[in-house]
């Protein structure tokens, strides 16, 4: 898949994701809006029949007492409802109404407004209400019970307390028909609203959340798995571009060097014969190198490595190692200096294998290094085992190579130029051989000034 195709998938995807998102972010704010708003209704249709009661009440009882001194005319009856009705109609003006209310009303109220809410409106809630006259500019009845004022000592507290019922969107004017100056209102106050209206919303709410999440990690997982499959088949590419290209060149000298055994100027010549025959050994023996190091990768993987621990002296390894490598340094003008500074130089470690990493690593240092190459190798006591050190003045490499190096295949990227051979497998066998004996490898480097390498051997190894 090309990198446009995968980069329009995401871009459509995660469009897609956006889309979805919104739509349902503005579903469940449409649909908590609907909610509120059957709310309100009810609510006020609760508080208009509470207040249509109340002033029934009062009005009830207006018309007792209008009617309480009963008399015996026609005449006189007249003229009683007539000052009944101004009675009445002056009460009812009467700004101080509200005083009139007394405790049978309150709990004619109480129960009203409880019934009309739980039975009628199906609103289950909590819920405080109060009768507030302007006049007065406080409280006049508070769930049920006359509000009691001790002067002007109403602490703040019940200030406080009351201030949800006091800023309530659920108020209403009480008789602002008949007096339409300073009416009261009787208010609703529901402490439990919020949750209330949220309560059906949140399972939606958090069930949408979740499964977005869950596309949105599946998407990411899939994204990811792509752009590592895509690497890998990089990695492979590379792999074989560059098995190919180390192979060439021993074949063709193999070719080459076999040719010239045939010519006729050469074949009475056994001198000649023989050198050309060890270059074919030579080659021959590298072609055997690269091949056995793709195999020991291979069996790494398969974790079928087998470590066989003996009894070795680590300078003595090292030693020999070094001076094998030296001729290559020599060769190119450089120096390979051997510390054997290391004193409890007995170890139990595979020969084979410890000796390998330590020509890989000084094999790299010759490789990566530009210039005339000044290498250290270095043995050190140290804590519990011994370490290897391994140090150039070469290339280096940046932090974020320095984080892959140990990956198999990985190779730092100069550009597309593949100046210095590899496969990219041998430091990924340096860490896998230190790990089988224990220990840890490390790297120090810097862009431009040179590497170190650190390998740990521990004394008493545990072979995995
Ligand atoms: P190869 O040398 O076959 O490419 P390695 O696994 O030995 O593979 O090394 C991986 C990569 O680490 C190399 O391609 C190189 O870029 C970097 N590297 C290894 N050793 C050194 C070093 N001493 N200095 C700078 N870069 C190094």
């Amino acid at each position: 898949m090309s990198k446009k195709v995968i980069i329009s998938i995401i871009i459509l995807m995660s469009a897609a994701l956006i889309g979805l998102s919104v739509i349902q972010f503005l579903w469940i704010r449409k649909s908590l809006a609907l909610k509120e708003k059957t709310f309100d209704d009810r609510i006020f249709i609760t508080l208009n029949m509470a207040k249509e009661k109340l002033l029934e009440n009062l009005q009830e009882d207006i018309t007792i007492l209008g009617l309480e001194k009963k008399i015996s005319t026609q005449d006189e009856r007249r003229r009683e409802q007539l000052e009944y009705e101004l009675k009445k109609n002056k009460m009812l003006s009467d700004t101080n109404l509200l005083e009139n209310i007394e405790i049978s009303h309150i709990e004619e109220l109480d129960n009203f407004i409880s019934k009309e809410l739980k039975i009628n409106q199906g609103i289950d809630l909590t819920y405080e209400y109060g009768i507030y006259s302007n006049r007065t500019k406080s409280f006049l009845i508070r769930d049920g019970h006359f509000v009691v004022e001790f002067g002007n000592s109403k602490s703040s507290s019940t200030i406080k307390t009351q201030d949800g019922l006091e800023s309530t969107p659920y108020s209403l004017p009480l008789f602002e028909d008949v007096s339409s100056n300073e009416p009261g209102y009787l208010k609703l106050y529901f402490p439990k609203r919020t949750r209330y209206l949220w309560q059906n919303l949140i399972p939606i709410v958090l069930s949408s959340i979740l499964f977005t999440a869950l596309v949105l990690f599946c998407f990411s997982y899939t994204v990811y798995i792509v752009f590592k499959q895509k690497k890998i088949s990089e990695i492979k590419n590379d792999f074989i571009n560059n098995m190919t290209h180390e192979f060439k060149t021993p074949i063709a000298t193999i070719s080459l060097a076999s040719d010239s055994i045939g010519n006729a100027s050469i074949i009475g010549n056994p001198e000649k014969i023989k050198r050309f025959l060890s270059i074919i050994k030579a080659e021959n023996k590298r072609m055997l190198n690269q091949v056995e190091k793709v195999l020991q990768m291979a069996q790494i993987d398969k974790k079928e490595i087998t470590i066989k621990p003996a009894k070795i002296d680590i300078n003595e390894l090292v030693e020999n190692v070094a001076e094998n490598s030296a001729l290559k340094v020599q060769s190119r003008g450089g120096s390979l200096e051997i510390n054997l500074l290391a004193k409890y130089t007995q170890i139990q470690a595979d020969q084979t294998h410890l000796s390998n990493i330590v020509a890989n690593l000084i094999d790299n240092a010759e490789k990566y290094t530009k210039e005339t190459p000044h290498i250290i190798v270095e043995t050190q006591d140290d804590k519990d085992g011994i370490k290897i050190i391994v140090k150039d003045n070469g290339i280096g490499m940046s932090k974020d190579s320095q984080k892959h190096i140990f990956e198999k295949f990985y190779r730092v990227h100069t550009g597309n130029l593949h100046d210095v051979k590899g496969f990219g497998l041998g430091l990924s066998y340096v860490k896998a051989i230190t790990e089988a004996h224990g220990g840890r490898v490390f790297v120090k480097s810097e862009l431009g000034k040179g590497s170190t390498f650190t390998v740990f051997i521990p004394f008493k190894p545990k072979f995995s």
